[in-house]
């Protein structure tokens, strides 16, 4: 070897390991685009289970999930079969046999925003770590302000991972307002929360986690079927009062998860208004409803609220999770987290505000992307018609249900959920045992929700895939289902 190779041999930069390499990105986004296109379009034609459940054993073992993690060396072509196996043993979302869970159905421009997302990660709590990722969510985030009809210069929010953080942080600004120095002091023992006994379970932990204790949940007097009895309300503060209590908040659903029932709005926002309390709105399912003209006054009074929370990964089409707490007044959601709203932190040269200051989070993802596509892709309208249209196939549902003497229902839907069960089997055990019958068979997927004291099957109409003759397949699956299971008793 000559002197001169030997030389540059050893000038020769070295190979740059971890680095995207143009060529195999490529091929590798050629196997997404192809596996999940025939996912969702085979998913959308109801071909398919709807939903798998393998045991983890045996789904390591099908996946070969400790050879992959052992060995590595995965690339475009083995990511091929990797993901085709992957995508049979989940539960698809986009079949029209999905009526089981509140999860967004996603909608592609959604769906793109997740790829961005996962490629630049602008982690964007901090302004300067992402201007235009922060600046897209505080757009979105000025749209629902406005759809709530609160006016936004002195209206804001911010977005979390999901409704149940969305209420924890609701319920922390409703505490920096009723107790100021909560932050720094802590919960005072005096403090209590009135709540439907249908609310969220997300509620109720979010009282523990902020150290009121879930005993401080009041629950507020309701109708059979979970509805606040507005009339009641003046009363049980009245009465909590006498014990030496403090009302930190009031919740009211819109719409409660087991049932899909929205509360009266301006009733309870009315006598909070009078009574000087903070009214927070739990609309994290029934809260698209507002791009809805003829849906609207299901959430009518939402205005009177002082905190709303209202998920996109629900009715509108993102993935999980995105989810927006919203305040009639913003300083209420920075005084949370401070105990003085700080401005002067947003008046330094970062060139925007840092999100951090509005919630629990650390690092945020670019949650408002997903949806800002959805809304510049398919317009307000085209998400409103889709909620209108999901709404409308439930309702229908229900109609199906109610000409038929063999099925009971509990009440008409104001939404997308629908309780049912057939008459000839109406126990709890009955209903569970459908479920899983029709879970095995592959083609519906259904919850179940107890109202008024009794085990019900639950309907979500979430895929835009649902039809008239879904919901004619579905009656007969669940006849079947009943046939088998009647000897339960
Ligand atoms: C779904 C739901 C929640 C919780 O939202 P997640 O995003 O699942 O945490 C809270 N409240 C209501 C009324 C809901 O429907």
């Amino acid at each position: 070897m000559s002197p001169r190779r030997e030389m540059s041999a050893e000038a020769a930069p070295p190979e740059p390991r971890g680095q995207w390499v143009p060529a195999e990105w490529e091929a590798a986004m050629a196997v997404m685009t192809r596996r999940l296109g025939m996912y969702v379009d085979e998913s959308q034609r109801g071909t398919g289970r709807v939903t798998a459940r393998r045991t983890p054993a045996e789904l390591s073992d099908v996946l070969s999930l400790q050879r992959w993690i052992r060995e590595g060396g995965m690339d475009a072509r083995s990511l091929d079969d990797f993901l085709g196996r992957y995508l049979e043993e989940g539960t698809r979302l986009h079949h029209p046999g999905y009526l089981a869970h509140q999860c967004a159905c996603p909608d592609l421009p959604a769906a793109l925003g997740d790829l961005v997302h996962g490629v630049t990660n602008n982690a964007m709590s901090l302004y300067e770590m992402g201007a235009a990722a922060a600046t897209v969510e505080l757009a979105v985030v000025d749209w629902m302000v406005s759809k709530v009809g609160w006016p936004e210069q002195s209206a804001g929010g911010v977005l979390v991972n999901g409704g149940s953080l969305a209420n924890v942080t609701s319920l922390l600004a409703a505490r920096a307002w009723a107790f100021p120095s909560a932050w720094s002091e802590g919960t005072p023992s005096q403090a209590v929360l009135l709540a439907p006994v249908s609310c969220h379970v997300s509620v109720k932990r979010g009282a523990a986690i902020i150290g009121l204790g879930c005993d401080a949940v009041v629950p507020l007097p309701c109708d059979a079927l979970g509805r606040i009895i507005v009339e009641s309300v003046a009363d049980v503060v009245e009465a909590q009062r006498r014990r030496g209590r403090k009302v930190m908040a009031v919740v009211a659903n819109a719409c409660a998860s087991a049932t899909g029932l929205y509360d009266d709005l301006q009733g309870v926002g009315r006598v909070c208004r009078e009574l000087g309390l903070w009214f927070h709105v739990d609309a994290a399912h029934g809260g698209s409803a507002l791009l809805v003209p003829a849906l609207r006054g299901r959430l009518a009074g939402i205005e009177l609220a002082d905190s709303v929370v209202w998920d996109a990964h629900k009715m509108l089409r993102t993935s999980t999770l995105a989810a927006a707490v919203l305040v009639r007044r913003k300083v209420d959601l920075e005084r949370a987290f401070r105990q003085e709203a700080d401005y002067l932190f947003f008046e330094d040269e970062r060139g925007g505000p840092d999100l951090m200051m509005r919630t629990v989070e650390g690092a945020k993802a670019q949650l408002g992307l997903k949806l800002f596509l959805n809304l510049a892709w398919r317009g307000e309208a085209g998400l409103g018609e889709y909620v209108a249209g999901r709404y409308a196939t439930a309702h229908r549902l229900w109609e199906l249900l109610r000409a038929r003497p063999d099925f009971e229902t509990p009440y008409e839907p104001q939404s997308n959920v629908v309780c049912f069960r057939p008459r000839d089997a109406p126990h709890e055990r009955q209903q569970i045992a459908m479920r899983d019958w029709l879970i095995a068979d592959g083609r519906f997927h259904l919850a179940s929700s107890v109202v008024e004291g009794t085990r019900w099957l639950r309907a979500t109409v979430m895929s835009p895939s649902t039809e008239e003759r879904t919901l004619h397949a579905l009656l007969d699956a669940v006849r079947e289902a009943a046939r088998q299971v009647r000897d339960m008793g």
